[in-house]
């Protein structure tokens, strides 16, 4: 079958490349099928592309990335699933094709997603295997359900292939390449459609290989796609281990959680290029060991010479702002280089802290945006601490932004000052 992938992601603060569709190409490819990627994110003119790439590859089908429902931030949320929206409903009456939603979007509610989007079919999770048996099903008309559960392949026959997307356009718009190591999280956030999902890590050799296509096209400033890179120590050893046997001039950045680090593993990362570690941190129900790994994790960064940018989420049910200004006088004298504050929880459907706002009465009351979306496809926040008494907390420290008030990620202001653009 033709198989045309459509990335929609128009969002550019910052811009990021459909590394999803990169990876499902190839394994379309290695079945027989045929694959072709539009672009989006630097259209012009969106549905001349989408028509053009019709005419000219004469799709079968078509594949959709939902990467975000939204920005997840309250004050400046951009909702971007009424413009996918008139695309899936473009493809399906101008065309009479099926659609088939992908994406990390489509995990935050799987029916609810489908269902908003009125696509035909969505794979919840990684869909390098799940694609094929779903063209499979379709093809011998044994199809039955409309919800697929994508599932990680290890040891993949068929890597991703980076450069079906024009990487240029990324990196002139201050985008930057992007590898991921592992799907899934062993950790049990209450606010994190992740949490407790299953963990599986991609052949070292494999990665290695796609950052080693982007080098030799002349590109080396990477940011690690990965939710946190310390899963495994193990894991983060091995892989920094043969990234530096490689030799490869790199710069990266990352993702990292409290606790899964030593001395060794700050050396190997420091000496296979990394510049950054934004590290994420919660005030939710935390032990006191919780908040010394938050301590030691941003010390040892320091002592090798890496910038730490903290992403930290409080203002949670039942806390006071004594709690909160006592975390903050933490973060303060550990000086990161600098604090992301959020104080706006989004919820979905499925999300145990959802859980127990929606069993509490009282906690119901600082629900914010569209509390009548039973669904929680459409943007639902928890807050009890508003940015104006955020900004009282903070009191004026430039070392803390308030997030949400601007666009942009937290990093952002430390990639730009580390590495001009
Ligand atoms: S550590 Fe990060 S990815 Fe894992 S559950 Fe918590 S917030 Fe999610």
């Amino acid at each position: 079958m033709n198989v045309l992938l459509i990335n929609p992601n128009t969002y550019k603060s910052p811009p990021v490349p459909p590394i999803g569709l990169e990876c499902i190409a190839p394994c379309l490819e290695n079945e027989g099928h045929r694959a072709e990627i539009v672009d989006l994110c630097f259209s012009e003119n969106l549905y001349k592309d989408i028509d053009n790439a019709m005419v000219s590859f004469s799709p079968d089908i078509v594949g959709i990335t939902v990467r975000n429902v939204e920005t997840v931030l309250y004050h400046t949320n951009e909702f971007f699933l009424d413009e996918i929206k008139d695309m899936v409903n473009h493809v399906k009456s101008n065309y009479g094709l099926k659609v088939i939603l992908g994406g990390t979007g489509v995990l935050t509610n799987p029916e609810g997603i489908l269902d908003y989007l009125n696509a035909d079919f969505a794979i919840a999770g990684p869909g390098e295997d799940e694609i094929n048996t779903l063209l499979r099903n379709i093809q011998s008309s044994e199809n039955t359900k409309k919800i697929y559960q994508g599932k990680y392949r290890l040891n993949s026959s068929c890597p991703r292939k980076p450069f079906k997307v024009d990487y240029k356009k990324y990196f002139d718009a201050g985008g930057i390449a992007g590898f991921e190591t592992h799907k899934g999280c062993s950790s049990s956030c209450v606010y994190c459609l992740e949490a407790n999902s299953r963990v599986s890590f991609k052949n070292v050799e494999d990665v290695i290989e796609e950052i080693k296509t982007f080098v030799v096209s002349g590109y080396n400033h990477f940011h690690l796609c990965d939710s946190e890179f310390n899963e495994s120590i193990e894991y983060s050893d091995e892989f920094c281990t043969a990234l530096k046997n490689e030799g490869l001039d790199i710069k990266w950045a990352m993702y990292m959680k409290p606790g899964n680090f030593n001395r060794k593993l700050f050396k190997l990362l420091k000496n296979t290029g990394v510049y950054l570690i934004t590290l994420t941190v919660d005030s939710w129900q935390k032990c006191p060991e919780y908040w010394s790994d938050v301590e030691r994790f941003i010390f040892s960064a320091k002592l090798w010479g890496i910038k730490t940018a903290v992403d930290f989420l409080t203002g949670f049910p039942y806390e006071d702002e004594d709690k909160v200004l006592e975390y903050l006088d933490l973060l303060r004298r550990v000086q990161p280089d600098s604090v992301g504050v959020n104080t706006y929880i989004r919820l979905y459907k499925s999300l145990r802290i959802t859980q127990i706002i929606m069993n509490d009465e009282k906690l119901k009351n600082n629900l914010l945006g569209n509390v009548d979306d039973k669904t929680f496809v459409k943007p639902v926040f928890y807050n009890h601490i508003n940015s104006e008494k955020l900004s009282e907390l903070i009191k004026g420290d430039t070392l803390f932004r308030i997030e949400g008030l601007e666009k942009g990620v937290n990093y952002s202001r430390i990639i730009t000052e580390a590495i001009p653009q």
